[in-house]
């Protein structure tokens, strides 16, 4: 007999989970005006709201943690993460930042100004928000195919590289900032992004004298991806692949919080001297000085050991397959997910489940909330609310896809709580057609709004 999977790790400290009635959430969620950002933890059974810094470290981790260099300048920790990345990212030069954003915001105040463009595949919210407090825009060139919920493609991340031709030989060279690529692209779905789509980019690149940033939170389940989907990286080790990933790219930002699994921070990798240089006056006023720029040592030293587990192929494999029984479970009750299942989470298509909301009643969020009151699950809307309004004509942008993404945290939740999951979900769908109104926004921030948005029931 085969001897099933098993996960490569056992459990050494554990924490509660809350339970709750539903007459108790329906309360909450109410004060919370219908906003699970405004719930508090304790308020939450399972916490899907996101995948970044919610993964549980290992021993290995908590022991480089004791072993944390707090020196100002030139900590030990600061030059074990060095090494870490430059093994891992091939990158000679790397600043630390606090997160993911904190990365993007040091990079772009070099790389982006007012009135450029930053082609590449759906940017992350974060990116955006940064691209356009810079008044530049992102385009949006991600494979058409990426929209069709059921279509199956092994690398529905891609970017359409006709379509970002078009932008690069439209503009002028100075008007584009780079080309940022976000491995694996979360907003069309935690879907990865090929190895010759990535050699694509570059070669597109180089004849434009543009710039490629990889966006590279999710980077470690990238290459998984790679090596179990395209042709010639099945004997390729995770790291050589991530390693080759990292080839055609100029730079990266770094959310640490979700594939180097810590609980904070973040990196920028450079290529360039010269771009290190400029970008780190910016790190020092914004961050911290160059050797830990909003990391403590500890912290990185935890992160130089994340690097390395998150990049380990059983690590990967037990992680997304837990994803992939979730989506198979909710698929099977009939519930309308997308496919293939991510990498970090599974979505749910709000529209298609929730028919009856009118989407200018965000569907999306109706159903997170529906999820939260029938079993305490928090989830996250990614649709209408998260597009913000046009910068421009400040009309909402409804772009026909308006999902809740349900984010697996890393090492944390059993097979278990992923059937409870299900079992919700299920529970909620069997009611669908009893739920005809959705929500309608009572205040909201004019950028990154789905934070802080509050919002009453219709
Ligand atoms: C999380 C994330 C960011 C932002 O990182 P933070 O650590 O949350 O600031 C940027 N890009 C991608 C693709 C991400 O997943």
């Amino acid at each position: 007999m085969d001897l099933p999977f098993i996960e490569p790790f056992k459990t050494k400290m554990v924490e509660p989970v809350y339970r709750s009635t539903r007459l108790e959430r329906e309360k909450w969620i109410s004060e919370a005006s219908y906003n699970l950002f405004n719930l508090r933890s304790d308020r939450v059974t399972i916490d899907l709201l996101t995948d970044s810094g919610t993964g549980a470290m290992s021993d290995s981790q908590w022991a480089a943690l004791m072993q944390g260099d707090e020196s100002y300048a030139g900590a030990s920790s600061y030059y074990n993460l060095k090494n870490a990345i430059k093994e891992i990212t091939g990158f000679n030069y790397f600043l630390p930042t606090h997160q993911g954003r904190a990365a993007e915001n040091v990079l772009f105040s070099v790389l982006v100004k007012e009135g450029d463009l930053v082609p590449g595949n759906s940017h992350f919210d974060t990116t955006k928000g940064h691209i356009e407090f810079r008044k530049a825009e992102a385009v949006d060139c991600t494979i058409d195919i990426a929209y069709d919920f059921k279509a199956q493609h092994p690398f529905k991340g891609n970017v359409d590289l006709n379509k970002l031709e078009n932008v690069l030989k439209k503009n002028p060279r100075e008007k584009i900032s780079c080309i940022i690529v976000t491995i694996t692209n979360n907003t069309a779905g935690g879907q990865p992004v090929s190895m010759a789509n990535l050699k694509g980019i570059r070669q597109l690149a180089d004849r434009y004298g543009i710039r490629v940033i990889l966006d590279s939170a999710r980077f470690a389940e990238n290459a998984w991806f790679i090596k179990t989907r395209e042709e010639g990286y099945a004997n390729k080790s995770i790291r050589e692949i991530a390693l080759e990933m990292f080839s055609y790219a100029d730079g990266m930002t770094m959310s640490s919080k979700k594939d180097a699994i810590v609980n904070m921070g973040g990196f920028i990798g450079f290529r360039e001297e010269d771009l290190f240089k400029k970008a780190s006056m910016f790190n020092i006023i914004f961050e911290g000085f160059l050797t830990y720029g909003g990391m403590a040592g500890r912290d990185m030293n935890a992160l130089a050991r994340g690097l390395y587990e998150g990049t380990d192929f059983e690590y990967l494999s037990s992680r997304i397959r837990q994803v992939g029984l979730l989506g198979a479970t909710m698929k099977e009750c009939g519930i309308p997910v997308l496919e293939p299942f991510g990498g970090h989470a599974i979505f749910i298509d709000a529209l298609d489940f929730l028919h009856a909301v009118p989407q200018e009643e965000f569907p999306a969020q109706t159903l997170a909330v529906e999820l939260y009151i029938e079993g305490g699950i928090r989830g996250t809307e990614i649709g209408a609310l998260m597009a913000d309004r046009d910068p421009v004509t400040r009309e909402n942008r409804f772009t026909g896809r308006d999902l809740v993404r349900l984010a697996v945290p890393r090492r944390v939740y059993s097979d278990n709580h992923m059937d409870y999951v299900a079992a919700v979900a299920k529970n909620v769908f069997e009611r669908r057609e009893s739920i005809k109104r959705g929500l309608r926004i009572r205040e909201e921030a004019p950028i990154l709004r789905h934070f802080t948005v509050e919002l009453e029931r219709l």
